[in-house]
């Protein structure tokens, strides 16, 4: 792990406000343990396995005139529950997915259009079940949000403690749902994309994982 929190980020307010949705987001969407998470890491796996066939998206960007316009046709690419978040805005439990504890350096790319979204190397531990991470692929010390990935307010949660008016996080080039983004991330942006495991690819083999470019991008370029 690259990153460390800085002494004035009054970790305290941070880990509280990520730990107070965590705790509600288990009782909504019912708890889990840690066994039945790896048993269902383990099951998404399979279906990742299962489903590369059928997806073009698995093993890189597709084309533009290959992204699907209908949800018939995402249907037939997407697992069940990759549909489910990716193309209508579902949630993984917490600690369920296949990424939320990966340190495997690489890329993560769309589940559904192949688009690189977001870096190993500004992924955090951010206790909260998601894969988390501080910028997406393209940020820039000047413009920290980059443009790979689009924001939307969204009001699905507002009338509960804790959560209020989100700001959900998509794939700009095919709409799939990606997760929310928080303004209780660490330096140096304070942000925290969390994003579903189902939304997202890892791609071990990209050469750039950010471990080198981490140092400047958000700070120099
Ligand atoms: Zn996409």
């Amino acid at each position: 792990m690259r990153f460390s929190y800085a002494i004035d980020q009054e970790p305290p307010r941070l880990f509280t406000g990520i730990l107070v949705r965590s705790a509600v987001v288990l009782l909504l969407l019912s708890s889990g343990n840690l066994a039945i998470a790896e048993q269902n890491n383990q099951n998404q796996e399979d279906h990742m396995t299962q489903n590369s066939k059928k997806n073009p998206a698995v093993t890189g960007r597709i084309p533009d005139s290959e992204i699907p316009k209908t949800n018939v046709e995402w249907r037939k690419r997407l697992t069940p529950e990759q549909f489910e978040i990716a193309r209508k805005k579902g949630t993984e439990r917490a600690f369920s997915g296949t990424y939320w504890n990966t340190k495997t350096p690489g890329t993560y790319r769309c589940i559904c259009c192949g688009e690189p979204l977001f870096r190993s190397g500004e992924k955090f531990e951010s206790g909260c079940g998601w894969p988390s991470f501080y910028a997406p692929i393209d940020a820039k010390k000047e413009d920290t949000k980059g443009n790979v990935v689009a924001e939307h307010e969204d009001r699905s949660l507002a009338g509960i403690p804790g959560f209020g008016v989100r700001t959900e996080v998509t794939c700009r080039r095919c709409g799939a749902h990606l997760g929310h983004v928080f303004n209780d991330g660490p330096p140096p942006t304070g942000l925290r994309y969390c994003i579903n495991s189902a939304s997202i690819i890892l791609d071990p083999k990209a050469q750039n994982d950010g471990s080198k470019e981490k140092e400047d991008s958000t700070k120099s370029r």
